[in-house]
């Protein structure tokens, strides 16, 4: 079975078909992530309409940059009081230094604190982005005993760093094709890694478009068991039991 724990299948206009391949070919659970107001309101939605979503609640770093404090306490308001049974993470929230000044630097920072004070609160994971900031995203978490998701994480030099402050790696699709991804895979003991997509973006197949979908995970599994030598069944259960352990999924549902 397979779990996406990072989506942003609210992007695509046919969400139904999206959702539909992805039940045909044996995906169980997708983590849509909401980066903003509006799709934190889409991802709940969803998740009503379809058995296999689940969802993250957060705020995208650039997106903090854009608001004011009083409309972002009004987000930490609403996702502390959320008991919906399908809120299974926060995120996704962290730091991104792609496009920032000294302040900016600063406001991130400050949030991105009180997103892993409010996940500590709630004991809920936290599904954390790191962009051109990926130190000062594992200094800080050297501080915070959470469960810790980094999705996409691009800085192999840092994975040994990683694993011993206890993150998780979600490993995107694209490790298909991106030998980057394919060395921090070879760093990940198994019992770390978790599978990702970011559709619709990253595809593993046709580069450069956005039209990546969960089930496209398979690739993943391919790739990710030849680096490993492990058989690639083995691997899939393997990755689904991390992926229940880590969003503490109760199995009678
Ligand atoms: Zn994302």
């Amino acid at each position: 079975m397979i779990a996406d724990d990072h989506a942003h299948l609210f992007l695509y206009n046919n969400v139904d078909e999206k959702i539909r391949e992805n039940v045909e070919r044996n995906v169980k659970y997708i983590i849509e992530n909401s980066i903003d107001i509006e799709s934190i309101n889409k991802v709940i939605e969803e998740s009503r309409k379809y058995d296999i979503i689940y969802y993250a609640l957060g705020l995208y770093p650039e997106e903090i940059e854009k608001m004011n404090d009083n409309d972002i306490e009004k987000v930490f308001e609403f996702i502390e009081e959320n008991k919906d049974r399908k809120f299974l993470a926060i995120g996704e929230v962290g730091l991104d230094f792609s496009n920032v000044d000294e302040n900016k630097i600063k406001k991130q920072k400050i949030y991105f604190e009180k997103f892993l004070e409010l996940a500590d609160r709630l004991k809920k994971p936290v599904i954390i982005h790191a962009r051109k900031a990926e130190k000062d995203v594992l200094d800080i978490l050297t501080s915070y005993n959470n469960k810790k998701v980094l999705h996409t994480f691009w800085k192999p030099s840092l994975v040994d760093k990683a694993i011993e402050i206890n993150c998780y790696l979600s490993i995107p699709a694209i490790v298909y094709r991106d030998p980057g991804f394919q060395k921090i895979v070879k760093d990940v003991p198994l019992e770390f890694i978790l599978t990702e997509t970011d559709s619709p973006y990253l595809d593993p197949i046709e580069k450069g478009k956005a039209v990546n979908n969960s089930w496209k995970i398979i690739y993943s599994l391919k790739k990710i068991s030849e680096i490993k030598d492990i058989d690639e069944k083995e691997l899939e259960e393997i990755i689904f039991n991390n992926f229940v352990k880590v969003y503490n999924i109760n199995n009678d549902e």
